[in-house]
């Protein structure tokens, strides 16, 4: 690892009191759950999971959505914050960090510990009816799905419920979204974790803190559009930057 790199990372968070975290899947691959909209997942093997995974693919054939949505589910359960998640938690705690911006549905900066959070692409903690639009905690929903695999119903009218998670085809929770934005304006840094940062209007965020005066640091493995105008890019996985950045942090050397 780039102990530069590293180093003007931790400088920059040091001078910033209005930092925002924008985080994807690559934040959450060290905790076990693959990227789902990655083709080399394995989630995407032998389904079209465009079509499967689409707002039309499951009014179409729900069954075919939950069959696929099974083993991810499954892994996020399973799945616990990793030490990356525990960086960005500790970072809000020392008032670098006003919120955490993900595109995961996994829940995991929630269980880490950070308080301001912003799910772009919503969640599993709850499902709704997708015809009477009636909303139930998920927790039971899913330990039944688990069990016996069926698609799950509303007990209200019998339609199939839809787990809170934004489909490919469905509109970004726009509350969510224009509070991000807001944040975005309002930073001093945005620190990109683990986001290809290819999905609009999502990927905008970092670009609009940018504009605004933030420094912008990207940590992801692979490059991204926005490298060029990042002030720090680091092309490693986040559960070893991130607590290294936090430890530079944290020593008296800066
Ligand atoms: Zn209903």
């Amino acid at each position: 690892m780039n102990d530069d790199l590293i180093r003007q990372s931790a400088e920059i968070i040091q001078g910033s009191s209005k930092g925002i975290a924008f985080t994807g899947a690559g934040i959450s691959t060290p905790s076990g759950i693959p990227d789902f909209r990655s083709h080399d997942s394995g989630l995407w093997q032998s389904v079209d999971a465009m079509a499967v995974a689409s707002i039309w693919g499951f009014r179409q054939n729900p069954a075919g959505f939950f069959e696929w949505f099974y083993p991810l589910t499954e892994l996020i359960l399973a799945a616990k914050p990793n030490v990356a998640h525990k960086a960005l938690a500790q970072l809000e705690a020392m008032g670098k960090l006003q919120a955490v911006i993900t595109q995961n549905i996994d829940m995991l900066h929630t269980r880490a510990g950070n308080k301001t959070i912003y799910e772009l692409h919503g969640h599993l903690r709850e499902a709704t009816c997708i015809h009477c639009f009636t909303v139930y905690p998920a927790e039971p929903i899913i330990a039944q799905f688990l069990k016996d695999k069926q698609v799950p119903h509303c007990p209200k009218c019998g339609s199939v419920l839809k787990p809170n998670a934004i489909l490919f085809g469905e509109q970004l929770p726009i509350q969510q979204l224009l509070a991000s934005q807001e944040a975005a304006r309002r930073s001093d840094m945005v620190i990109v974790v683990g986001s290809s940062l290819e999905v609009a209007p999502a990927s905008d965020i970092p670009i609009l803190g940018k504009r605004n005066g933030a420094k912008l640091i990207i940590i992801n493995l692979e490059p991204t559009p926005l490298d060029s105008m990042a002030d720090v890019v680091i092309h490693e996985n986040a559960a070893l930057a991130l607590p290294a950045i936090l430890s530079c942090l944290e020593s008296t050397s800066i």
